[in-house]
């Protein structure tokens, strides 16, 4: 056998090509590269098996690119790719590696882009066309993808185009090409269906495999948290908080509106995220992907589908927020971290019943997944501390703080605060939008399902009676809410914006569902949807208030109407039974709508701009 190949200048590749590599920073051919360039560039078919990560585009386009005849300005290649962002993605690397050689047009086509602009392209010419199949079928049945002088036919990424149901769209170009064609098939796995093509449109292929550990996953560090107790985006946070090699993170879930719902959330919580689905335009699509490459975004939160292939070297993390459906779909999604010879950090979300899956992951990888503990609420307090005393450091180094100083100064002795007063409350401020502290949260309820947020996965909410959740669902989606007693009241010390607190932060409920309260001497009323499940019940009915635990239960009708009079000021008795209302329930829905932004109309809610202005920041902290 001959050396192992250690550099590109082996593979006797043309000068502009081992130039370009030389730019983009490639050192060494990766293994699946070393083995199939020399086959391509001497016109054999290939069959070429090899995990996500290890090199493919390379493997074939360095070797397309040095049988290329630069002055035929026809499609002399042609890549199929089972989507928009992957033709996308390979047509670019093309283009990179073929930097210096001057004329060199590389067409990506792919549906969903306008037909007219393709088109006009596509009379332009190009050396190759990246596409995929749906749309490059549509082109050689219309006669505007003229094959004539195809030398090479590339199929990439061929078992998500059986996944994908491509593959008689896959055959049928195989059927309209050239039959002297050279052809490359590349795979992460291969399945019979693959096989079978590969039987009857490769000519004595040439067969390469790379074994599936190879150095791109090792370069992936693979964990996997056990989902317990805290929801999944508290658990999220709080393991990206502690991160210490954070720069960018895939999020993978299982449902297109998932990832809009999760990227929302996220927002919400500060971090700059966005959804990437199938459903989105294919201008919004790359947009996002662009916007993850040039930093403006640090999260994009994806269905396997629109993720596939996606070579953004800055992704630290992978998130298997949604377990995987397969073993494949798992290295797929790892795939994505650890480009470029960086290490990447991959972290699987295992609910207990999911635990087989995870099995079958470490058996398909062949590295045991390391089990990982959630960062406690002090580990991120501490993190953040940290952040923050550096961010003062910095400031104070880098910055020129004169006219400040002298502002505080002034305070200092006009106010006769002290330094370290006026530095907390500086600190306060500046950490508002991100409190340095980290409230615990509870379970978190859907109240649209009445469930525990959780409660998908795994864990189940107690057996009820079907009649009862049937009332809960009907009572929420009506927007009921009735009136419950707590057992803090006035005497107590207790503010409205405590109570509001206590049952959004430690209830998990939203602001949204909570409406007036009000005070009495020794006990208080809060409106809250009707019918709250007994799980949740029995959370806020030993959740404390002033030391007191609120001891929550629902009003009835007639306890509610006999609710005295509150205390206040005296109105024209026209405006009274408007104010005396003990009946429940009250719709919420319309304008009604008990929103923070409106708590001021109800005067025993207090003053409002203590909690009503941002009821989503100051309630849903971590
Ligand atoms: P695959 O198609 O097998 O999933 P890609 O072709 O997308 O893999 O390559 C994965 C990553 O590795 C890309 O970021 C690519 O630029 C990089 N890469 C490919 N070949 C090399 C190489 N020889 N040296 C360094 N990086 C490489
Ligand atoms: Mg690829």
């Amino acid at each position: 056998m001959t050396a192992p190949i250690e550099s590109f200048r082996d593979l006797d590749l043309p000068a502009p090509l081992l130039t370009a590599l030389a730019e983009v920073g490639y050192e060494t051919p990766s293994p699946i590269q070393a083995a199939c360039i020399p086959h391509l560039l001497a016109g054999r078919d290939l069959l070429g098996e090899a995990q996500t990560g290890t090199g493919k585009t390379a493997a074939f386009a360095l070797p397309a690119l040095a049988r290329l005849e630069i002055g035929l300005y026809r499609p002399q290649v042609l890549v199929l790719t089972p989507t928009r962002e992957l033709a996308i993605q390979v047509a670019e690397a093309f283009q990179k590696y073929a930097h210096h050689l001057p004329g060199f047009h590389v067409l990506p086509v792919y549906g969903g882009q306008s037909m007219v602009v393709q088109l006009r392209q596509l009379k332009r010419g190009a050396h190759v066309i990246v596409g995929t199949p749906g749309r490059v079928m549509d082109h050689l049945e219309r006669g505007s993808l003229v094959l004539d002088d195809l030398r090479t036919l590339v199929l990439d990424e061929a078992d998500e185009m059986l996944r994908m149901g491509f593959i008689d769209d896959v055959e049928w170009i195989l059927e309209h090409t050239p039959a002297e064609r050279q052809t490359a098939l590349f795979s992460a796995t291969m399945p019979d269906a693959i096989r079978r093509v590969a039987h009857r449109h490769l000519r004595e292929p040439q067969e390469v495999k790379i074994r599936a550990a190879t150095a791109t996953v090792a370069a992936i560090r693979q964990r996997y948290w056990q989902v317990r107790g805290v929801d999944k985006l508290d658990a999220l946070t709080r393991i990206l908080e502690v991160e210490d090699d954070f720069d960018a993170a895939i999020v993978f879930v299982r449902t297109k509106t998932a990832t809009v719902e999760l990227a929302e959330r996220l927002e919400a919580r500060g971090y700059a995220a966005a959804a990437l689905n199938g459903d989105m335009t294919q201008g919004l699509r790359e947009q996002v992907i662009e916007r993850l490459k040039n930093g403006s975004l640090d999260i994009v939160v994806a269905t396997d589908v629109a993720a596939r292939g996606i070579d953004v070297p800055r992704i630290s993390h992978v998130i298997n927020y949604d377990i995987p459906y397969d073993t494949e779909a798992y290295v797929h999604r790892i795939g994505r971290t650890g480009r470029a010879g960086r290490q990447g950090t991959a972290i699987l979300f295992v609910a207990p019943r999911e635990t087989r899956m995870l099995k079958a992951i470490e058996r398909a990888t062949r590295q045991p997944i390391e089990a990982i503990a959630l960062p406690t609420r002090e580990t991120v307090a501490g993190r953040r501390v940290a952040q923050f005393r550096q961010q003062i450091a910095d400031t104070l180094e880098k910055e020129d703080l004169a006219f400040f100083m002298d502002v505080i100064n002034r305070i200092e002795e006009e106010e006769c605060f002290k330094a370290h007063e006026i530095a907390a409350a500086l600190a306060f401020l500046a950490t508002r939008e991100r409190p340095l502290q980290v409230e615990e949260t509870g379970k978190g309820w859907d109240l649209a399902t009445a469930a525990p947020t959780q409660a998908a996965k795994g864990e189940r909410p107690p057996r009820e009676n079907r009649d009862e959740i049937l009332t809960r669902r009907r009572a929420f989606s009506e927007g009921l809410l009735t009136r419950y007693r707590i057992e803090v009241g006035r005497m107590h010390g207790v503010t409205p914006k405590e109570i509001v607190g206590a049952i959004a932060n430690e209830g998990g409920i939203e602001g949204r569902y909570i409406g007036q309260i009000h005070l009495f001497d020794d006990y208080s009323t809060v409106e809250l949807p009707k019918a709250l499940p007994g799980e949740l019940i029995g959370l806020l009915k030993r959740i404390r208030v002033r030391q007191r635990p609120l001891a929550i239960r629902e009003l009835s009708a007639s306890e509610a109407d006999q609710l005295p009079e509150r205390r206040r000021p005296p109105r024209p008795a026209g405006d009274r039974d408007m104010q005396g209302r003990g009946e429940a329930p009250r719709k919420w829905g319309g304008t009604k709508r008990p929103e923070h932004g409106n708590a001021d109309k109800h005067e025993h809610r207090g003053p409002p701009k203590t909690y009503a202005d941002k009821p989503g920041k100051r309630f849903r902290k971590d």
